[in-house]
C-alpha cells in the first residue's frame, strides 16, 4: 500500500532530480556489482549487474557532482561550494567485486568511492553470518530434498524450502552459531568457499585501492546489528576497527553502521564523538535528517529498481514525511 502511493507520487517527480532532491548531498550505498549469480550474496542483497550500475552512475553524474572524501569533509565544514548538489559514492562490506568489477568502471569514469569494511573478514579469514545464510538458501534450493533434521534445528512447524528460507534470513548476529550447525549438516564448507571463491578484499587490495585514491573506512569489526548491542559492545567493535584503520593508513575518521542504525541511542553517538578524530557516521535510512547532525543517511541502491526510480521515490517520500514532520530521526 505504502509502496503504491510512493510509486504514484514518484511518477510526478520532475526530470530534474538534482533540483528537487531534498538534501544538499546524495549518498548512494551499494554492496556489490556483478554479472554472476553469487551464492553467498544473491539471497541477501539484490545487487546490480555492471550495465545497471553504470546506468545509475550516468544518471547520478547528470544531476549531481561526485566528490571525494576530502571534498565531502570540506563541504560539511562549509569550505567547498559545489556547482551542483554533491554525491559521495559508498560501498559496504568489502567484497572482492569492488576491486574486480567496480574499480575498472570508476577509473574509466573518474568517480571516487569509499568502501566501508569489516576487518574480521579481510583476507578471507571468516565469512559474515548473513553470507552463510545466503549459502544455505542456495544449497537448499538446489537440493532435491532437505534433511528433516535441518527443519528441526530451525524448529519449523511447517517444513518447506520457502519457510526454511524465511527462517534462515531472520537469524541474527547473536544466533549465528545456528547457521554453523546448518552449514555443517548441509555439508557446506565455508572455509573451502573462502579459499576458493575469496569473497572479500585482501590487505594488498586495500592498500592498492588507497594508493589509487579510493577510500577504505569502518563498518564495525564483524558486522553486528548495533541496536542489539550494549553500549560497551558497540564501542569495542567501533574502537577496534578505528585502531585497525589507523594502523594501516586507511580512513579512520568515519564509521558506517552495519545493517542499520535503527534503535541506536544518543549515548552511542556521544561516546563515538568523544573521539575528536571521528568526523562523522553514516546510516542508511534514505533521504532523512538525524538529530545527531554528524550522522548522515545514505540511500540504499539495491532495491531491485533503477537509481532514477529510487531517487524519485526517496524525494517523493521525503516530501510526504515532511507534511507529518517525520523526516528527522530523533535520538534519545
Ligand atoms: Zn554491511
Amino acid at each position: 500500500m505504502k509502496d503504491n502511493i510512493i510509486n504514484l507520487l514518484a511518477a510526478f517527480e520532475t526530470e530534474n532530480i538534482g533540483k528537487s532532491f531534498p538534501m544538499e548531498y546524495c549518498l548512494p550505498v551499494y554492496h556489490c556489482v556483478s554479472d554472476e549469480k553469487l551464492p553467498h550474496i544473491r539471497h541477501i542483497i539484490q545487487y546490480k549487474n555492471t550495465r545497471q550500475f553504470e546506468e545509475d552512475l550516468d544518471y547520478l553524474s547528470k544531476h549531481f557532482q561526485f566528490v571525494s572524501w576530502a571534498e565531502f569533509k570540506d563541504f560539511v565544514n562549509g569550505h567547498f561550494k559545489p556547482e551542483k548538489k554533491i554525491a559521495l559514492l559508498t560501498f559496504d562490506d568489502g567484497f572482492r567485486e569492488f576491486y574486480d568489477t567496480v574499480l575498472p568502471v570508476l577509473e574509466r569514469k573518474g568517480i571516487y568511492a569509499c568502501n566501508f569494511i569489516n576487518p574480521a573478514f579481510i583476507d578471507n579469514r571468516e565469512l559474515m553470518f548473513r553470507c552463510k545464510a545466503s549459502l544455505i538458501i542456495d544449497a537448499a534450493e538446489k537440493a532435491k530434498t532437505v534433511d528433516p533434521e535441518i527443519y528441526s534445528i530451525l524448529s519449523l512447524e511447517n517444513p518447506s524450502k520457502e519457510n526454511l528460507k524465511q527462517k534462515v534470513l531472520k537469524i541474527g548476529y547473536h544466533e549465528k552459531d545456528l547457521l554453523d550447525s546448518i552449514t555443517e549438516k548441509l555439508e557446506i564448507d565455508c572455509n573451502a568457499y573462502l579459499r576458493e571463491y575469496k569473497p572479500y578484499l585482501t590487505t594488498d587490495q586495500l592498500k592498492t585501492l588507497t594508493q589509487k585514491g579510493y577510500g577504505i573506512s569502518s563498518h564495525s569489526w564483524d558486522h553486528p546489528k548495533y541496536g542489539e548491542l550494549t553500549l560497551q559492545e558497540q564501542m569495542e567493535s567501533t574502537n577496534r576497527t578505528f585502531n585497525y584503520l589507523k594502523e594501516n593508513g586507511f580512513i579512520y575518521e568515519s564509521f558506517a553502521f552495519p545493517f542499520t542504525d535503527f534503535g541506536v541511542k544518543k549515548d552511542f553517538f556521544d561516546e563515538l564523538f568523544k573521539n575528536k578524530e571521528m568526523f562523522c557516521s553514516f546510516g542508511s535510512a534514505g533521504a532523512k535528517w538525524d538529530s545527531v547532525e554528524r550522522n548522515f543517511h545514505r540511500i540504499p541502491m539495491e532495491m531491485g529498481e533503477s537509481g532514477e526510480q529510487i531517487l524519485k521515490k526517496e524525494t517523493a517520500y521525503f516530501r510526504l514525511k515532511k507534511i507529518i514532520n517525520k523526516n528527522k530521526i530523533v535520538r534519545r
